[in-house]
């Protein structure tokens, strides 16, 4: 499978990270690490999702405070960058529009999109299933409270990866911050001063 062997010479290897990262967190950055060593990945691009009208119940916060923070907790790491993409475009995000955007910019490069299992196992309710498998190889990583079951995909599109499991969700650290409970060591010491800077998540 594409997790075997040796780095090769030829295709540039690229990850791609979505997510509302609404903060990104540890969990994120730990799971994108394990999947770039495990598959060889020369790069992990994280791509915040553009701004829906609401996630589920809740307004999610200006996507150019998520798209800093993602910039923040990424600068270090030579392996990762950031797109602005999905952003950019507007809307909802579909994962089928970012990964035809991501395939265009980069020629000659196989595409590893990385989500937790919880994400996965949605992929079958995705209209598009047939053409996000012929645009990437999908990666499952493990996240506590979430099994790796195979959901039913076709065979070889998709990698189930166990990453140490981080009990941590953006979803938490907003309604620590809210309580008034400190976040730091769940997500990079910038993303804590960003978040303080930027009264993030106060009155939830
Ligand atoms: P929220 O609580 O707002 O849903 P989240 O923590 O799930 O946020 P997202 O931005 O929705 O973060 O997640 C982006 C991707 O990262 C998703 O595919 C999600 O499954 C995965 N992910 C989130 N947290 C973890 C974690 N602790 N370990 C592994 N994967 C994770
Ligand atoms: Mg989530």
């Amino acid at each position: 499978g594409p997790g075997d062997g040796p780095a090769r010479a030829g295709k540039r290897r690229l990850g791609v990270m979505g997510g509302t990262f609404d903060p990104i967190h540890h969990g994120h950055l730990v799971a994108a690490s394990e999947v770039a060593a495990a598959f060889h990945l020369d790069e992990v691009v994280f791509v915040p999702t553009g701004q829906p009208w609401q996630k589920s119940h809740r307004s999610v916060s200006p996507a150019e405070d998520r798209y800093l923070m993602t910039v923040i907790a990424t600068a270090e790491n030579p392996q990762f960058s950031v797109s602005r993409i999905d952003i950019d475009r507007g809307g909802a995000t579909y994962t089928v529009d970012t990964l035809r955007d991501l395939r265009a910019l980069n020629p000659d490069t196989d595409l590893f999109f990385i989500t937790g299992a919880d994400a996965l196992a949605q992929i079958l309710t995705w209209r598009d299933s047939e053409e996000l498998i012929s645009l990437a190889h999908f990666i499952g990583v493990t996240r506590p409270g979430h099994h790796l079951n195979d959901p039913g995909l076709p065979e070889g599109g998709v990698s189930l990866v166990e990453v140490p499991a981080l009990a941590i969700s953006s979803t938490d650290c907003r309604v620590r911050v809210a309580k008034g409970d400190p976040i730091w060591y769940l997500v990079p010491d910038g993303v804590v001063r960003y978040i303080d800077k930027r009264e993030l998540y106060r009155g939830e």
